[in-house]
């Protein structure tokens, strides 16, 4: 299966969800389609439509953000270019906690993640799912990637301060956007997906 990214975050977090699964990266000729959908799902086509077109092989391909309550959504589809095209981790991060600051109390955020299937027969599938928290004023942890430092998921609990940066991969994937969508993906191909809601 081809996985349609050069992420190589996703491409670790997707191998540990499908384990079992041989993921081929976007080989490198293939040039990566400009990001222009209005949604996560349109997003995640265009990138497994486009690898499909190069490849004709089975391909998946992500597209994922955070939503900040108090931005009406932003950064969303933007995330990964909040700060500027090209932005670190680090800059959109500091720039969405400047904008969350100054847009008052509301400090609750998601992520999201729709992943699409594009199967041997040319059928497309897409498979969307959320991960809710609230956003710390400050980073803090080291695992992860992106926004995860200063993002407290809900679902560990309230009496669990950590943040998705501190959690360990297993702990991460299981409460994940990106570890739901992957499920969902598996139990579709009925493969066996790891652990987790
Ligand atoms: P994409 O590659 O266009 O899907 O952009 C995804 C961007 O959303 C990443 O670059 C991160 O900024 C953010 N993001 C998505 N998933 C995560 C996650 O699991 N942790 C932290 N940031 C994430």
């Amino acid at each position: 299966m081809i996985l349609a990214t050069r992420n190589q975050h996703k491409v670790r977090e997707m191998a540990e969800l499908l384990r079992g699964v041989e993921l081929r990266p976007l080989p490198d000729e293939i040039a990566s389609p400009p990001e222009t959908g209005e949604s996560f799902e349109a997003n995640a086509l265009i990138k497994a439509r486009s690898a499909h077109a190069a490849t004709g092989e089975v391909t998946i391909a992500d597209d994922s953000g955070i939503e900040a309550a108090a931005l009406g959504g932003a950064p969303g589809i933007y995330s990964a270019r909040y700060a500027g095209e090209g932005a670190s981790d680090e800059a959109n991060l500091e720039k969405l906690l400047q904008e969350v600051d100054a847009a008052g109390v509301d400090r609750r955020a998601a992520y999201v993640c729709a992943i699409a299937l594009i199967d041997e027969a040319g059928h497309e599938y897409v498979f969307e799912a959320r991960c809710e928290g609230t956003l710390l004023p400050e980073g803090r942890g080291s695992g992860g990637f992106g926004y995860d430092p200063a993002f407290v998921p809900d679902e560990t609990g309230h009496n669990d301060p950590r943040t998705m940066a501190e959690l360990s991969p297993d702990e991460k994937n299981a409460i994940s956007h990106r570890g739901k969508a992957v499920r969902m993906l598996a139990r579709h191909l009925g493969l066996e997906a790891e652990a987790g809601p």
